[in-house]
């Protein structure tokens, strides 16, 4: 028998609609590239949402064009969340920081007609605009005094192309599962993969988010995490959905100038991710400052350090939710929000659940399964492959001819687990950064966090080398807070009181810096690749 309710085929423009209606006053910040503080609302951004859809819509755009966003998290990228998915076509995030190579194949891949840019990347553009074959036009996110002297063809700025767009203009009807948005995954081996996001994909995430990061109507929302980026974890959505005051931070992403976006608006939720985190918490420990009007912070992407947690919390008295998913899972898969037991129980004995990954969000379901595919138990120890189901997790990669997902609908996350008997998931790694020693395996990011915890390290990568006797070993990189070498015996020292002592690296190596991707997340194969011979030439190693 079928239920008698009504059929929904949601398009996401019904959310900022919402937000219009029922919190039109709630203001939207932006630092913009200028440095200064731009202030709107929900009322303003729907309607200049329609403006901008009506204005694609007039100039030939339809349904299931793919237009692209190379942007910062300002109010314009929010409207053209709206706009350009509302209308029907599909928006496709950029990121500023991708390499040229992979830039010209994504946007190639994607057949991006339009591509939406803010001012200062438009040299990044300039340099790759022949090798683009399906752009059309661009269109820079500025108004008409402002718009820089470009070879871009059909450029236009942003507030020229509005202007004479549809305040009334009415949303369309969108077809059942029709596309919304485009992310593609940093592709660090092989070529990036795209993830195709549906309208109404986008909405249950939102909503499911909603209950799982202690989210309340009251919140001024720190927005960190970029709008290019998986979506900036659908903060975009469930923002207006709830009626969020949102406080974007533009370009500057440094520990001064968040803080100052932080204290003069008023801030109380966070999102990011830890190397941004880091650098906020060194500003405010290097100034005195706390971070007084802030509660709770969201962090994911990359694992939880317990220095950062015990600093929030002890530091600032801010409450740390870790969370953890993936740009194929819209990205909220786990979070680990504070349980009534926590309350009794001693800081230590927090801290070890809280750096746990979480547990899922209701309509993520999760498996840890070994190598040959079997569940493995949720006793905390087992650790093995996580697998993931659910409708906001893709089934296929765009343009894919075959599915990602198995028989049964389980996606590989590509990450190494653990769930234990309270239903919490720890991440262990990712599969190919684990370590194979002597058939063993170890965690680099176990290891990372227990160098983090040294008083002089500033940052720690741990990477698998290839070893003549045991297969893989570890070897750890890490930045002190001088920038100076320090004794690699007080670190071998101290690591011995936290791990195995067959989990001890056989060579520290200082840099001066370690390399991030275009998403923040380390770069290990790149040491991997640098080091690779280290120990096999190395026999004493
Ligand atoms: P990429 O494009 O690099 O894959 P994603 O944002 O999709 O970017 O990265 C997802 C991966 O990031 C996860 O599979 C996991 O390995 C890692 N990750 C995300 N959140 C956490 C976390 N809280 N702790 C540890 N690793 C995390």
């Amino acid at each position: 028998m079928i239920g008698d309710m009504q059929k929904w085929s949601p398009n996401v423009a019904s959310i900022i609609e919402h937000a219009k209606q029922f919190h039109p006053e709630t203001e939207v910040i932006s630092r913009m590239v200028s440095g200064d503080i731009h202030r709107t609302n929900y009322d303003e951004v729907c309607i200049r949402s329609r403006k901008l859809a009506s204005a694609l819509v007039k100039d030939g755009y339809k349904e299931g064009d793919v237009i692209a966003t190379l942007a910062l998290n300002t109010y314009r990228h929010l409207e053209m969340y709206y706009g350009i998915s509302g209308m029907g076509a599909v928006t496709h995030t950029l990121n500023f920081r991708l390499h040229p190579e992979q830039a010209v194949y994504i946007i190639n891949h994607a057949e991006d007609k339009i591509i939406f840019v803010e001012a200062p990347f438009v040299p990044i553009l300039e340099a790759l605009k022949d090798q683009l074959n399906t752009v059309e036009k661009y269109i820079i996110l500025c108004d008409q005094s402002e718009m820089p002297d470009t070879q871009l063809k059909n450029a236009i700025s942003y507030e020229s192309y509005i202007e004479d767009g549809d305040e009334n203009y009415e949303w369309p009807q969108l077809k059942d599962d029709a596309a919304c948005a485009l992310c593609y995954t940093s592709g660090t081996t092989g070529n990036p993969k795209g993830v195709l996001y549906s309208h109404k994909s986008n909405i249950l995430h939102a909503q499911a988010s909603l209950t799982a990061m202690l989210i309340k109507p009251s919140d001024s929302i720190l927005m960190v995490v970029p709008l290019f980026h998986v979506l900036a974890w659908g903060i975009p959505y469930y923002g207006p959905m709830f009626g969020l005051k949102l406080v974007m931070p533009g370009m500057q992403m440094e520990g001064e100038p968040l803080f100052d976006l932080i204290d003069r608006e008023d801030v109380s939720l966070a999102f990011g991710v830890p190397t941004i985190w880091m650098g906020l918490l060194a500003y405010c420990r290097e100034n005195n400052k706390i971070l007084s009007s802030v509660k709770n912070t969201i962090i994911g992407g990359s694992a939880l350090s317990l220095s950062t947690l015990q600093e929030f919390d002890e530091v600032h008295d801010v409450n740390v939710i870790h969370a953890w998913g993936m740009t194929e899972m819209s990205p909220l898969g786990t979070t680990n929000v504070p349980t009534l037991e926590m309350e009794s129980m001693s800081k230590e004995e927090k801290y070890a659940i809280q750096l746990k990954q979480g547990k899922p969000i209701y309509g993520v379901e999760l498996k840890v399964v070994d190598d040959a595919g079997n569940d493995l138990p949720h006793d905390g120890e087992s650790q093995g492959h996580l697998l993931v189901r659910g409708p906001w997790i893709l089934q296929k990669y765009f343009k894919a001819e075959n599915d990602a997902v198995d028989k049964d609908g389980w996606f590989d996350t590509g990450d190494i687990s653990v769930l234990d008997q309270d239903g919490y998931m720890t991440i262990k790694d990712r599969a190919k950064d684990v370590i194979k020693s002597g058939g063993e395996w170890i965690s680099s990011i176990d290891l990372e966090n227990a160098a983090f915890g040294h008083p002089e390290v500033a940052e720690a990568c741990v990477v698998g080398i290839p070893h003549p006797k045991w297969d893989e070993r570890p070897m750890l990189f890490i930045v002190t807070n001088t920038g100076e070498e320090i004794d690699k015996q007080s670190i071998l020292d101290f690591l011995a009181s936290k791990v195995a002592k067959w989990w001890l690296p056989d060579e520290i190596i200082f840099l001066k810096e370690l390399p991030h991707g275009a998403t923040g997340k380390l770069q290990k194969f790149e040491l991997r690749d640098e080091y690779t011979n280290y120990y096999m030439e190395n026999k004493n190693a």
